[in-house]
């Protein structure tokens, strides 16, 4: 079977971000390919433990997806102070004589951002509204690289590695089926002694939140790279739990215009007119946001990544520029409107070189700077008794079930395929057992099967 169809057949998708499928993100030509190793999130240690302790497999994957996808540039980059994983990758590139290269970033936060990436990597600009394929660039994670070897090896995409990290016991590294809860992986943490959290699942910086309530019912799925539990006490919490309405009234009310959320916007120093300070101007100034919604600076938000950076970093006055180009965003979408894909060159800001946001400072910000220096070496793989597999877990269309309640699945078995021609992963068993009810997800029990 040629490789995109291995990858196909095993489910994998893109383990760092939105879980675009692998084998479609993989069917083209470019002449460099990228494996995401930045981790730039602050506090997960996932793609570092991978890098350090399946060197090989990913150093192997890489140099298979390089040459599938005809590149003849195959790069690592990771950050430089990753120097544990840095020395197993370089030791599996010699052992395997492989063209795969290590470039080293610096640690800044958003470097992990897959334009940012290209543009460190390649010197390219990915043109607004555009993708790395526009700059000649694939870019694919570390994880999903490990995923990748397993899918040669015949492997489903069925089990996670994913950091827990914040207020447990223990933080580790799990490696988990798809499907299990969030609170098992916290339990198997250590637990938590708070008697009232939050549950982040993701990064501080993009991750989603949790209350503990909404917690209970979610579980892990092949997008999910860590899990931290923090008090509710913290700035991150707060900001993340101000309701939208008072988010745009400060908007309206607060903003000084003192530019500060352009100057560091990595959009806009990568050369994208995106300049988030008007968008709070424009929207400062309409009585409705219907009036302006075709306003080229409106229209604008659509270049936005929702990185953070103008608000955790860059805002003197505490405002939420990325919360209000959700909203915009939002309202654009609704509309009917798009900021279209732009050919030519651009040209990053000559200030980019010096505006990058220290990811420490960002993680201190955010309330969650005492977790940042977690040394987090151990791996645990607890056993899960029931799982529930979302059929959408990323991007694309959900996966249509091929069982049904009462069934008895053994692990690895697909359980719900991609419809023919459509964009999405199939979803294969993660434990053996029965299946005891399908709906929006298969939810299985194990048993002696
Ligand atoms: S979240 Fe803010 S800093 Fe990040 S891309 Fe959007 S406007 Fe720029
Ligand atoms: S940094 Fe804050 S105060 Fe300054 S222009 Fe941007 S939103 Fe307004």
């Amino acid at each position: 079977m040629e490789l995109l169809e291995q990858i196909k057949q095993a489910g994998v998708v893109g383990c760092g971000g939105a879980g675009f499928p692998t084998h479609a993100k993989l069917n083209c030509k470019v002449d460099t390919f990228i494996v995401n190793g930045a981790e730039c999130e602050p506090l997960l240690r996932t793609d570092r433990w991978l890098m350090r302790c399946r060197a090989a497999e990913i150093v192997a994957a890489a140099g298979l997806c390089g040459g599938a996808v005809g590149a003849g540039t195959i790069y690592i980059a990771l950050k430089e102070h990753y120097t544990r994983a840095a020395e197993a990758l370089e030791q599996a590139i010699r052992d395997q004589r492989s063209p795969v290269k290590l470039f080293r970033l610096q640690n800044f936060y958003p470097a992990g951002d897959e334009q940012a990436l290209v543009l460190e990597v390649t010197g390219r600009v990915v043109p607004p509204a555009g993708i790395p394929l526009d700059a000649g660039a694939v870019v694919s994670n570390a994880a999903t690289m490990s995923a990748v070897y397993d899918a040669v090896q015949g492997e489903a995409f069925t089990q996670k590695y994913l950091t827990v990290t914040g207020e447990v016991a223990r933080p580790v590294i799990l490696r988990v089926p798809v499907g299990t809860p969030l609170l098992e992986c916290v339990e198997a943490a250590g637990g938590t002694a708070l008697n009232e959290y939050r549950v982040l699942c993701g990064g501080p910086m993009m991750g989603k939140l949790y209350t503990m309530e909404e917690a209970r019912r979610e579980t892990v799925t092949k997008t999910t790279s860590g899990i931290t539990v923090l008090p509710p006490d913290i700035p991150l919490v707060r900001e993340r739990e101000t309701p939208l309405r008072v988010t745009l009234r400060r908007a309206r009310t607060a903003c000084i215009q003192c530019s500060r959320c352009t100057d560091q916007c990595p959009r806009h120093l990568s050369g994208h007119p995106l300049r988030p300070h008007m968008i709070m101007r424009k929207l400062a100034y309409a009585g409705d946001i219907r009036d302006v919604l075709e306003d080229k600076d409106l229209l604008q938000a659509q270049l936005c990544s929702q990185c953070g950076v103008c608000e955790v970093y860059a805002c003197p006055m505490g405002l939420q520029p990325r919360q209000v180009n959700v909203f915009v965003k939002g309202e654009l979408a609704r509309a009917g409107l798009r900021c279209e894909r732009t050919g030519g060159v651009w040209t990053p800001e000559e200030a980019r070189q010096w505006r990058k946001a220290p990811s420490r400072r960002m993680a201190v910000r955010l309330g969650v700077g005492k977790y940042y220096d977690y040394e987090i070496d151990t791996l645990l793989t607890p056993e899960v008794s029931r799982v529930r597999l979302p059929l959408k877990q990323h991007i694309g269309v959900p996966a249509v079930p091929e069982v049904k309640a009462g069934d008895t699945v053994v692990l690895g078995q697909r359980i719900a395929a991609c419809p023919d021609g459509a964009m999405g992963a199939h979803i294969s068993a993660s434990i053996g057992g029965v299946v005891m009810a399908v709906d929006d997800a298969i939810t299985i029990e194990r048993g002696n099967i």
